[in-house]
């Protein structure tokens, strides 16, 4: 039985929570890093933890695609595959339907996707996306919902809100068919709306009343800029239960994070931290550093010297990761990877401990002169 524990805040300012798992407790606001085949990009598994990771999200989507249903059960399922012993989400494949791009448009029973692996079309319905997450054990699943692509007009997403209530009736049925939290899964719904109020509201209302485990707000970051992007966060969070857990799908800039815990958002995953450091921009108290910078060339200085990280204490110097990239060497990109991943996991920490303290908004306020500045965080 996973439930969430609401210890400071309330509907939307700053909370501190804990989400309880029977693979331990995640303290909140959290953020998940990203193993989309159940392999980090960057960090060694066994460094997750040290630098404060207490959940991890896995793609069953991708998982289903390659190796597939019956390896990933041969495996030991996701917590197998990773080999990690905390809890796991799974993503549920609605957001690759709208990344992909070869979906035809969801119809009542699902989208057809072109498969990435084997050629041919596989039918992504609710039903099945349930069942796969059932097999492969994570602690959280995801419903599968549908994520309007642009342009974001009215009728696209007043048509996404629909489709997503009316898989979410079911998945919620197939979810208590099989025990509902007494299965050991939890499961998360996503409120859609996209940039119109009246949407979010309707859409969060519609699957509160079908009472899930925790709420995400999904469609955000999909290209819609900052301040719609808040909005929708508020949209949301507005009609969300005030003791249940609130997750921020595909958000994990410094800047972004800080605004959407102040909004009252409790978890969030992101690739950026991972992919910016394999392109060479390392995170730091200060603002971002772009290591391919010629300024770099020469320069002794490990990647961020306030930092203790396995790749700042490894005696590798600037100067030697930007020639390594230069030369499309891999470390230099696994290191960033990782040192950024460990400054967020260390921003995190901070974000809950000025929360605690009654101190997040100077706190926030440092953030935001260091990373404010644009649009990429
Ligand atoms: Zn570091």
């Amino acid at each position: 039985m996973q439930y969430f524990e609401l210890l400071q805040g309330d509907a939307q300012s700053p909370r501190r929570g804990q989400w309880h798992t029977q693979r331990g407790t995640v303290q909140t606001p959290a953020f998940m890093p990203v193993a989309t085949r159940a392999l980090m990009r960057g960090p060694w598994h066994h460094q997750l933890r040290p630098m404060g990771t207490e959940m991890l999200l896995t793609n069953a989507f991708h998982l289903f695609t390659r190796p597939g249903l019956e390896t990933v059960q041969a495996l030991g399922g996701v917590h197998g595959m990773t080999g990690w012993d905390g809890p796991i989400l799974t993503d549920s494949g609605g957001f690759q339907a709208f990344s992909l791009s070869k979906m035809t448009r969801p119809t009542d029973k699902g989208f057809e996707i072109d498969h990435p692996v084997h050629g041919g079309k596989i039918s992504w319905t609710p039903q099945l996306a349930f069942e796969v997450q059932a097999a492969f054990q994570p602690d959280v699943a995801m419903l599968l919902d549908v994520c309007p692509a642009e342009p974001l007009v009215e009728k696209t997403c007043d048509d996404a809100v629909r489709t997503t209530l009316h898989w979410a009736k079911e998945q919620r049925a197939l979810h208590e068919a099989r025990g509902g939290a007494g299965s050991g899964q939890a499961q998360f719904c996503i409120v859609q709306g996209g940039v119109f109020p009246a949407l979010r509201e309707e859409c969060a209302k519609g699957l509160v009343a079908l009472d899930f485990d925790g709420y995400a707000v999904g469609g955000v970051s999909v290209g819609e800029g900052f301040h719609a992007m808040m909005a929708g966060v508020e949209n949301s969070t507005g009609h969300l239960p005030l003791k249940k857990i609130r997750y921020l799908m595909g958000v994990g800039t410094p800047r972004d994070l800080v605004e959407a815990v102040a909004r009252g958002i409790d978890l969030f995953d992101c690739v950026w931290p991972t992919r910016a450091g394999r392109f060479g921009t390392a995170l730091t108290q200060h603002g971002r550093l772009h290591l391919l910078n010629a300024q770099f060339a020469d320069d002794t200085s490990p990647i961020d010297p306030e930092c203790s990280c396995d790749a700042c204490q490894s005696g590798i110097p600037r100067g030697t990761l930007r020639a390594g990239f230069k030369a499309k060497e891999l470390l230099p990109g696994m290191m960033l990877a990782q040192h950024n991943l460990h400054f967020i996991q260390n921003l995190m920490q901070e974000i809950r401990n000025s929360i605690e303290a009654g101190t997040f908004h100077t706190m926030k306020e440092q953030i935001l002169l260091a990373y404010g500045a644009d649009g990429a965080g």
